[in-house]
């Protein structure tokens, strides 16, 4: 394995020269390519995906091709004006040069998927590196099998291995992938994964991008439309099993609001995810956990969140065997439990109540910084509040999860939650290298004022 993945490294490299003064329509080309695969062969993504996840199609379609389309069609629009080398002034000190960005590919790159969005998260990073003009070697999840197949089978139908290859497997592949001196490494997963990636990285000062995960909070203060919030957080939770980054991990609540917004959600889990009544075990609109282990580590945080006094006020029926939880949302959290201190990534939605937004606002700064956080009020001040006095990857103001699909928007964590930005302008950028080229065109320039000895650049202090 080992001499195979070598191999596929080595092979990259003259591809990776050639890339560098290869045309800009080349790259466009390819992602053409790319693009008119994924219309062409949608239902064998749906079925792959279907098969790993039991995701309804409407599902696959918006999040997991739709997403990468978009990001395709984008980045051929926009890719002659981010390639073009930015010019940028000199100023008096360099007077006689010319100095701009050119933004180069960074050469060969690595690309790493978690399998909650197997198909999406694993070509959109393709997009940007493949716009940048860079080689690939990409690894998906293993616990998405259907999909990590057909994600190599794509790749073999489109591109020559020197340009993008596929590596299947899981840790033990990874890390003899980890181990080559790649030029950046672009990695979707867990944060204790991602301290891995970076420390196997830094043994080659590679770059990282890293997406991770972590707790996402809602606040829902007293002056929110709980009706407003309930459906769109019922979504953002429920779509996918809750397996989703970028979820609403937990929710405050003001007092005041709890009634009326726990009305609004159980109408709202049935409405979207049980529309025919058929009973959640049996809706066709309800995804179900990806393998039997994280069904059953989702079952442990609920008994142990039941087990320290928390109230089920909704859902809770499971069947592991059959990787079903309903959902399910809980209140009288006791703060030691794992359902507040772990990433929960499944149905599961604890509820707290406060009186004062000050502890919540505490409470989120002393928690790892969120990949994002989501805040219902219609108070400007409570607005500007949270925005100036919180950190997070991305921050909604009255909605959920719809930062994701922003063309122009960065997309990321901070710290725990990630390194780097992706999407869009932002992805091309992470697999760039913005180079520096100064110019002395006419050699009128005062560099001479920093030679020895330094009495002219005295005079100009
Ligand atoms: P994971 O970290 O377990 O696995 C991700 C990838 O890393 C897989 O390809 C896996 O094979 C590989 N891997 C796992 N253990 C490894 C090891 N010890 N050494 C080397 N490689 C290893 O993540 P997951 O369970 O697939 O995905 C869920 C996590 O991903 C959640 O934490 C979620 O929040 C996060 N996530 C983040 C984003 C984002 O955009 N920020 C998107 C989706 C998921």
């Amino acid at each position: 394995m080992r001499d195979t993945i070598n191999r596929l490294f080595v092979n990259q490299q003259k591809k990776s020269q050639e890339l560098r003064i290869a045309p800009i329509a080349d790259r466009k080309a390819e992602l053409k390519k790319l693009k008119k695969w994924i219309l062409t062969h949608k239902d064998r993504i749906r079925k792959a995906v279907y098969t790993d996840l039991r995701k309804p199609e409407s599902d696959i379609d918006i999040t997991e091709i739709f997403t990468v389309t978009s990001e395709i069609n984008h980045a051929l629009r926009k890719l002659n004006v981010w390639t073009e080398p930015k010019r940028v002034s000199s100023g008096f000190t360099y007077i006689g040069t010319s100095a701009k960005i050119m933004y180069e590919p960074k050469g060969r790159c690595l690309i790493i998927a978690p399998w909650n969005f197997p198909f999406q998260l694993m070509v959109s990073p393709l997009v940007s590196c493949l716009a940048a003009g860079n080689t690939a070697i990409l690894k998906p999840s293993e616990n998405t099998p259907a999909t990590s197949t057909l994600i190599k089978e794509m790749i073999s139908e489109l591109y020559a291995p020197e340009l993008v290859t596929v590596v299947e497997g899981a840790i033990e592949e990874t890390q003899i992938l980890l181990s080559l001196p790649f030029d950046h490494i672009f990695f979707t997963g867990s944060t204790a994964v991602g301290k891995i990636i970076m420390a196997a990285a830094a043994k080659n000062l590679t770059s990282v991008t890293l997406e991770l995960g972590g707790k996402s909070p809602v606040i829902i203060d007293q002056t929110a439309d709980t009706d407003d919030a309930a459906r769109k957080i019922v979504w953002g939770r429920f779509t996918n099993n809750g397996q989703t980054c970028i979820a609403p991990d937990y929710i405050f609540i003001h007092t005041h609001q709890l009634d009326s917004f726990v009305a609004s959600t159980k109408k709202y889990i049935a409405q979207l995810f049980d529309p025919e009544s058929q009973g959640m075990r049996h809706a066709d609109g309800y995804s179900r956990i990806v393998n039997e282990k994280q069904a059953n580590r989702l079952v442990d945080i609920l008994n142990d969140a039941v087990t320290k006094g928390a109230k089920v006020i909704a859902g809770g029926d499971h069947d592991v065997t059959q990787r079903y939880i309903e959902p399910t949302l809980l209140t009288h959290i006791d703060e030691t439990s794992r359902i507040w201190q772990e990433e929960i990534f499944g149905p599961i939605m604890p509820i707290q109540t406060y009186d004062d937004l000050a502890t919540v606002i505490q409470h989120i700064n002393t928690q790892e910084k969120p990949l994002s956080l989501y805040l219902f009020s219609k108070s400007s001040v409570t607005q500007k509040l949270i925005e100036q006095q919180t950190s997070a990857g991305s921050m909604v103001i009255n909605d959920v999860v719809i930062q994701y699909a922003h063309p122009n928007l960065p997309f990321g964590g901070v710290n725990h939650s990630g390194i780097g930005k992706s999407h869009g302008h932002f992805g091309f950028l992470e697999f760039s290298n913005q180079k520096s080229i100064l110019k002395q065109r006419i050699g009128l320039t005062n560099a001479s004022l920093f030679y020895p000895p330094v009495g002219g650049f005295k005079k100009i202090l």
